[in-house]
C-alpha cells in the first residue's frame, strides 16, 4: 500500500488529501500539522474550514485511509510520498520584505524530512513557491544524506476556495514538474499513478521543475490581471455611462478571450493573488527585469484603487461624510462559499469607512465576530513601502458590531455595502429592509448581486460597480 503524508492541514492540504484518499482507496493518507487545534478540528464534526462538499468527502474516508495527526515525524518517516503544503506568505522583514515569499515554514519542513527519513522519498511541492525553490529544497534534503534518495516534484495546486472539492474532482489540469533524469521520470510516474485514479491522463501535464513552479505564479497573475482589467474598465464605465456587465458580455463572447472571470467587483482578495504577484514581481526584479515587474505591480495597484474608489463613492454619495452614520456591511469573506478572510477587500473597505468615523454593522454567514475584529485590528503591510502601518485603536474597534443576520445589520442603517457575493443577498426581503432603514436609504453593491432596478423601485438609491449611476 502506497503511503502518503501531507505536511500542512490547511485550505489546500486538507481538501486535496481528502480527495486523494477518497479516489485512491488503496492509498493511505496522513495529513499532519503542528497546529493542535487545526488537527483536533479535522478530527471533529466542525472541520476547520468551510468548503461545500468537504464534510462528505472527509466523513467517507476518515479513520479508513485518511488520518489527521500532529505526529508529524512518524508519518513523514513512514511515507513514500511527502506532500508539503505549508503556508508561504509574503516576507514581512529582511531582504525582499513586502514582496518575496517567506519560505521559513518550507525550510523547516524540509529540514525535518531530511532529519527523520530512513527510506527513499518523493517530496512534492504542493505549496506555491518561487521558481527555483526545488533547487534549495534539494540542497537541504541531500545535505545530511544517509544514502537516502529524495526526488523533488513540483505539483502546484490550482483549486479555488469555495469550489475546492469540485475543482479537485474535475481539475482542468494536474501539473507535475520533475527532474529530467531516470529517477525524476520514475517519481513523476509514481505521482501520475496516484492522480490517474480519477483524472484523465490527457489532463496530467508533465514539465520540468521550473516550468511547473513558474506556471502556478503565472496562472494566479493572469487571473488577477483579468480582474484588474475588468475593474479598470468598470471605472471607465462609470465615467462614461457604459455598463460593465454589457461590456464584459460583449468582450467575453470573443472566443479568444472567453466569458469567465470578467465580473467587475470591489476587488480581488484571498491569500494567494496578491502574495503570488508580489512574489513574481520580486523574482522579476531579482532577474533584472524591472519593466516586467512594473507590469505585474500595476495589477495590485488597480486592485487597491478599486477598493479606495468604492469607499470614496460611498462617502461622496452619502453627502460627503459617513461620520456617525450606520453602514451595514453584508459579506466579509473574500468570496462566497468560504469563511476565509485573508486579504479580503472588506478589510480595506471597512477600514476606509471607519477612517471617516462610520459605525459598521457587519454580517457574513461564515465569518465569526472574533475573526472580523482580528482582521480589522491587524497591522496592514504596505508592500510598496515596507513599513508597518498603525493598527486600529481600540476605540475604532468599538465602532464595529458583528451580527448574525442581514436584517439585524440593516436596522436603522443609513446605507448598505455588499462586499461578498453570497447567494442569500440576492433574495433578501429588500422592502422590509428599506422600511427599517434611515432615509434616504443607500445600497452600494460591490459585487453586482442585487437587481438595482427593483431596489430603485422600492426607493433605494443604488450604486452598482461599473454601472450607470442612479438617475
Ligand atoms: P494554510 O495556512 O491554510 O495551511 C498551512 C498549514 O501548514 C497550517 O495549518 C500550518 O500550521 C501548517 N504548517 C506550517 N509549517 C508546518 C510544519 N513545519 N509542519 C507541519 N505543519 C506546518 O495555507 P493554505 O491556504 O492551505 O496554503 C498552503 C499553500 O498552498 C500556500 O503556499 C498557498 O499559496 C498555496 N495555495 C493556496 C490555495 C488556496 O486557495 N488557499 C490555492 C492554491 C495554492
Amino acid at each position: 500500500m502506497v503511503k502518503i503524508c501531507c505536511i500542512g492541514a490547511g485550505y489546500v492540504g486538507g481538501p486535496t488529501m481528502a480527495v486523494i484518499a477518497l479516489k485512491c482507496p488503496t492509498v493511505e493518507v496522513a495529513v499532519v500539522d503542528i497546529s493542535v487545534s487545526r488537527i483536533n478540528a479535522w478530527n471533529s464534526d466542525q472541520l476547520p474550514i468551510y468548503e461545500p462538499g468537504l464534510d462528505d468527502v472527509v466523513n467517507q474516508c476518515r479513520g479508513k485511509n485518511l488520518f489527521f495527526s500532529t505526529d508529524v515525524e512518524k508519518h513523514v518517516r513512514e511515507a513514500d510520498i511527502v506532500f508539503v503544503s505549508v503556508n508561504t506568505p509574503t516576507k514581512t522583514q529582511g531582504l525582499g520584505a513586502g514582496k518575496a515569499a517567506d519560505l521559513t515554514y518550507w525550510e523547516s519542513a524540509a529540514r525535518m524530512i531530511a532529519d527523520v527519513s530512513k527510506s527513499d522519498k518523493i517530496v512534492v511541492e504542493k505549496s506555491t513557491v518561487p521558481v527555483k525553490t526545488a533547487e534549495a529544497i534539494e540542497k537541504i534534503l541531500t545535505h545530511n544524506s544517509k544514502g537516502i534518495n529524495f526526488q523533488i516534484l513540483s505539483n502546484p495546486e490550482f483549486l479555488a476556495e469555495g469550489t475546492a472539492i469540485q475543482d479537485l474532482f474535475n481539475p482542468d489540469r494536474v501539473l507535475i514538474g520533475g527532474r529530467e533524469t531516470p529517477e525524476g521520470t520514475k517519481a513523476i510516474q509514481a505521482l501520475k499513478d496516484v492522480y490517474a485514479h480519477w483524472v484523465p491522463v490527457d489532463r496530467i501535464i508533465c514539465t520540468n521543475l521550473w516550468s511547473a513552479e513558474l506556471s502556478k505564479l503565472a496562472a494566479n497573475a493572469f487571473l488577477a490581471q483579468r480582474i484588474s482589467s475588468v475593474n479598470a474598465m468598470s471605472a471607465l464605465c462609470e465615467a462614461t455611462g457604459a455598463d460593465v456587465a454589457q461590456v464584459s458580455h460583449a468582450v467575453g463572447k470573443d472566443t479568444r478571450i472567453g466569458p469567465k472571470f470578467l465580473n467587475a467587483s470591489v476587488g480581488f482578495g484571498g491569500s494567494c493573488f496578491q502574495k503570488d504577484i508580489l512574489n513574481l514581481v520580486y523574482i522579476c526584479e531579482c532577474n533584472g527585469l524591472p519593466e516586467v515587474a512594473n507590469y505585474w505591480k500595476q495589477v495590485i495597484k488597480v486592485n487597491d484603487y478599486q477598493k479606495s474608489r468604492f469607499v470614496n463613492r460611498v462617502v461622496s454619495s452619502m453627502f460627503n461624510t459617513v461620520s456617525g452614520k450606520k453602514i451595514a456591511v453584508l459579506g466579509f469573506a473574500f468570496k462566497k462559499d468560504t469563511g476565509d478572510t485573508r486579504e479580503t477587500p472588506a478589510i480595506d473597505v471597512c477600514k476606509g469607512l471607519l477612517g471617516d468615523k462610520a459605525r459598521l454593522s457587519i454580517y457574513d454567514p461564515q465569518v465569526s465576530e472574533d475573526q472580523i475584529q482580528r482582521d480589522l485590528s491587524m497591522k496592514k503591510f504596505d508592500w510598496d513601502h515596507p513599513i508597518h502601518l498603525q493598527p486600529m485603536s481600540p476605540t475604532t474597534v468599538k465602532q464595529v458590531s458583528v451580527v448574525w443576520d442581514a436584517y439585524e445589520a440593516t436596522k436603522d442603517a443609513h446605507g448598505i455595502c455588499i462586499l461578498t457575493e453570497w447567494d442569500e443577498f440576492k433574495t433578501l426581503d429588500y422592502k422590509r429592509i428599506y422600511n427599517q432603514m434611515q432615509k434616504p436609504a443607500f445600497v452600494f453593491d460591490g459585487r453586482n448581486v442585487v437587481d438595482a432596478e427593483k431596489l430603485r423601485e422600492i426607493g433605494f438609491i443604488v450604486y452598482s460597480i461599473g454601472k450607470p449611476l442612479d438617475p
